[in-house]
């Protein structure tokens, strides 16, 4: 491709490619193209991306951030499951000689195994995509239990989910998933993508999420997984009291009852208060609390 050629995400080149490679975005593995150079630029900028990063990108499509990417990273690695898209990105990318297409689904990618074979070690290590909605959560899941410590993760999603990872206790949008990333990093919006940013246009808004290391939290869980379960399972019925969801998970038998009294106690927690009232340190001191009454 000649560097006179607009680049990938302006919209009249997006739309020359779809038409040339006869490309029909697939649903069902949630491909909308970003078309507006402003906006990709802003993306690579909130991670502030420089010369000594390398980067991981999953879902390059059709190279539109791929390609703004590789313009500040050192070298970028970017994970694409659709197989009809390589030659594309053959093609689109071909100026670039710091960019590895590596054609497999990243929930199935070994993130920690491909950053050790891939990039030069002393260099920071950042995730920086707009990634496919249908599976934002296992995919962020996945990121932070990969044990790879990434130095910044700038991520577009769904705006209805970043609002549901950034939101506080006591609102509407807080629930498991809050708990769980907020546990995980520190995670705040960078800024709103209107769905007409997209070719095609999705039915839904966009919001960029960057998640950051978190400072140490004042208590641990015994276990992280016992901490993810019990915060999902007091969320089942998220308009009902704590102490209808405990009796939900433990049981209602009168000895059962007694020692979740006790141990609500311990913890200075009203069994009146809607699980939505409670702060992630709530929900890890009663983890670790149920787990010494033997209840977990
Ligand atoms: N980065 C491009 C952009 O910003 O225009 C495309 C983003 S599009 C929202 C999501 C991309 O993720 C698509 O290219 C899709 O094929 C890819 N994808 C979907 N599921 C995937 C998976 N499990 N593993 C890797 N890539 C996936």
């Amino acid at each position: 491709m000649n560097n006179s050629a607009p680049e990938i995400g302006s919209p009249a080149r997006t739309k020359a490619i779809l038409t040339r490679y006869r490309l029909v975005a697939k649903k069902s593995l949630g491909q909308n193209f970003l078309s507006d150079l402003n906006i990709l630029r802003n993306i690579v900028n909130a991670a502030e991306v420089t010369e000594d990063d390398n980067v991981i990108e999953i879902g390059p499509g059709i190279g539109a951030l791929t390609e703004q990417i590789a313009k500040g990273a050192r070298k970028v690695v970017a994970f694409e499951i659709d197989e009809n898209l390589l030659p594309v990105l053959d093609e689109t990318l071909a100026d670039y000689d710091n960019i590895k297409i590596i054609n497999q689904d990243i929930l199935k990618a070994n993130l920690a195994e491909v950053i050790h074979e891939e990039f030069e070690p002393g260099h920071p290590v950042k995730l920086v995509a707009n990634l496919p909605y249908y599976i934002t959560t296992p995919i962020l899941m996945g990121v932070l239990q990969s044990g790879v410590a990434f130095d910044e993760i700038v991520v577009m999603m769904q705006k209805e989910v970043a609002d549901r990872l950034v939101a506080e206790p006591g609102t509407k949008a807080y629930g498991s998933l809050s708990v769980v990333m907020q546990y995980k990093a520190h995670v705040a919006v960078a800024f709103e993508v209107p769905r007409t940013a997209f070719i095609p246009q999705p039915n839904v808004d966009s919001a960029i999420i960057r998640l950051t290391p978190r400072e140490p939290l004042p208590v641990k869980p015994y276990e992280e997984e016992a901490l993810f379960k019990f915060v999902k399972g007091c969320f089942i019925h998220r308009r009902k009291t704590l102490w209808n969801n405990l009796q939900g998970l433990f049981g209602k038998q009168p000895e059962v009852r007694e020692r979740l009294e006790s141990v609500l106690e311990t913890v200075g927690v009203s069994r009146q208060l809607r699980p939505e009232r409670l702060t992630l340190i709530n929900f890890i001191e009663l983890t670790n609390a149920f787990h010494n009454e033997g209840l977990m």
